[in-house]
């Protein structure tokens, strides 16, 4: 497999960009989008902000691989495929379920990247039961998703990118809670943070997004109500929401995360949810590659 050009991380490319439509001008709310989509062209946004810290923590123990695991349609993976290239890092992948006959974009992309790709059964998976070498002292094992205090530090620096004091709110995405956890930590004192939850029924998740609290009772929010069939699935009004945003804004969005978070936080203007003069910060934490899952043309973007 040949080793992919590595295109760096470039943080300078972060952009707020203020969305006019009418579902929020009606209402007197403003909406800008942080757009962390645009650090790379297949590294998620938010991904890369929760690897950074692991990746300091892993140079300094002197550690020269790291291990970790997902879904055959992981953007976790395929970031720390990349990150891990661009810091020099061996890489491993534990890749939920068989092998099969033919890899995934992602599984593709991660090894291009010079990552090695270990498949274990569903079962072992959910069970959390990892091949030994995870133990290695060569090895930092990062969890799922980059679930922990590493990944929610590395997330709150997004809110570095922009001011974040402007804002009465800001939504973004929850899949893990970890970038949820860590925005909430850094978000000034009058912003209230709430996360879109693209899972269905996750009923573990507040708990898990209260532990990488710092202040253990800052209020959040957490809306169950836009999984949109649930993590790997999405609807055709899904699907037909996404390309109407885009002809509307050029602002693209994947259907795990993005979408939702866009569709749920429209969805809502429309229902009065917000007051006149709030103004909105909504985090693009990337994921683009994920829609290469999508049959071609299901998308104009
Ligand atoms: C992984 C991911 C999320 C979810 O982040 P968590 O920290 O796991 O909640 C949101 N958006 C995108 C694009 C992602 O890839």
């Amino acid at each position: 497999m040949p080793v992919l050009q590595m295109q760096l991380i470039n943080l300078s490319n972060i952009t707020t960009n203020n969305i006019s439509l009418p579902s929020f001008s009606k209402k007197e709310v403003r909406l800008d989008v942080l757009r962390t989509d645009k650090i790379h062209p297949v590294v998620s946004g938010n991904k890369w902000f929760k690897l950074r810290y692991y990746l300091e923590k892993a140079a300094k123990l002197g550690k020269t691989t790291i291990v970790t695991k997902g879904g055959p349609w992981s953007n976790h993976i395929v970031a720390t495929a990349a990150a891990c290239k661009q810091s020099n890092f061996n890489s491993i992948g534990i890749i939920r379920g068989e092998r099969p006959p033919k890899p995934s974009v992602t599984m593709l992309d991660a090894m291009r990247y010079g990552m090695e790709l270990v498949f274990i059964s569903r079962k072992h998976f959910s069970e959390n039961k990892l091949p030994a070498f995870i133990t290695n002292n060569e090895v930092l094992f990062i969890d799922y998703g980059g679930y922990g205090t590493e990944g929610a530090e590395g997330a709150a620096t997004i809110l570095d990118y922009c001011a974040k004091e402007n804002y009465t709110h800001i939504y973004c995405s929850a899949g893990s809670g970890t970038m949820l956890a860590g925005l909430v930590n850094a978000a000034a004192p009058g912003t209230f943070v709430t996360g879109i939850s693209s899972m269905k029924n996750n009923n573990s998740l507040e708990t898990e997004i209260k532990f990488l609290l710092k202040e253990k009772n800052k209020q959040f929010g957490l809306i169950h109500d836009y999984h949109c069939g649930g993590f790997a699935t999405h609807t055709t009004e899904l699907t037909a929401f996404m390309n109407n945003f885009f002809k509307q804004t050029n602002i693209p969005s994947d259907i795990v995360y993005t979408g939702k978070l866009f569709y749920a936080i429209t969805d809502l203007a429309n229902k009065n949810h917000f007051p006149a003069g709030s103004s909105i910060l909504a985090i693009h934490s990337g994921g683009l590659q994920g829609n290469a899952s999508l049959n071609m043309g299901t998308l104009i973007f």
